[in-house]
């Protein structure tokens, strides 16, 4: 717990810092780093993904249409609903600022591959608990997705399958934040996430 703690005030204090120079607080930044990576969304997904309250988002919302880095537009499947949008100012800006602190970026540097693949497993499990807990929202992450074939091979450098792209890969290459996501239904989530957390047996 202390070690994450400090981890996260290094984050933190990220965030605080960037807010003095482009301007956005904290949620500000999520909103638009959200938007710029999954493309036009309604107030109450972004307020989901971000784990706020839709009060709370509409404001950060409201404040980034203000400063035009946010457009607002008609929602296609529903004519009372809107959709926010980045404008291209706001794409700059999010791309700007999704680069993570060198000292964090210095510290994982640092790990060998091993170590690396360690830490995103655990990371991983950490995550999928905390989202089965509900203390999080549902991440685009392998764990969750319906292409997902957890400790299938025997090789263990590459034990799992991604069947979106038909390839085993190692515990390196899980992904958290995919954009070929599926979410497979509770059922094989559960049998998913058994299979992932039990230690495979290698000959
Ligand atoms: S599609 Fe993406 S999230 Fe799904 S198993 Fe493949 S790499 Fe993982």
């Amino acid at each position: 717990m202390t070690g994450l703690s400090r981890i996260g005030m290094l984050l933190r204090s990220e965030g605080w810092r960037q807010a003095e120079t482009t301007g956005l607080t904290p949620t500000q930044s999520q909103i638009l780093a959200y938007l710029a990576a999954r493309g036009p969304a309604r107030i109450g997904a972004i307020a989901t993904e971000i784990a706020v309250t839709q009060p709370t988002a509409s404001d950060a919302v409201a404040a980034l249409v203000r400063k035009g880095y946010v457009e607002k537009l008609r929602d296609p499947e529903d004519a009372r609903a809107v959709r926010l949008q980045p404008t291209d100012a706001g794409k700059r800006l999010a791309n700007e600022t999704a680069v993570w602190p060198d000292a964090l970026l210095g510290a994982v540097d640092a790990l060998d591959d091993g170590d690396r693949a360690g830490f995103l497993k655990a990371l991983t499990k950490m995550i999928g608990a905390l989202q089965a807990r509900g203390a999080i929202p549902v991440q685009r992450m392998c764990v969750t997705c319906a292409h997902f074939r957890p400790n299938v091979h025997s090789d263990a450098a590459a034990p799992h399958h991604c069947a979106f792209v038909d390839a085993a890969f190692g515990d390196a290459s899980l992904r958290l934040d995919c954009g070929d996501h599926v979410e497979a239904d509770a059922a094989a989530r559960l049998e998913s996430w058994t299979c992932f957390t039990r230690e495979p047996v290698h000959m």
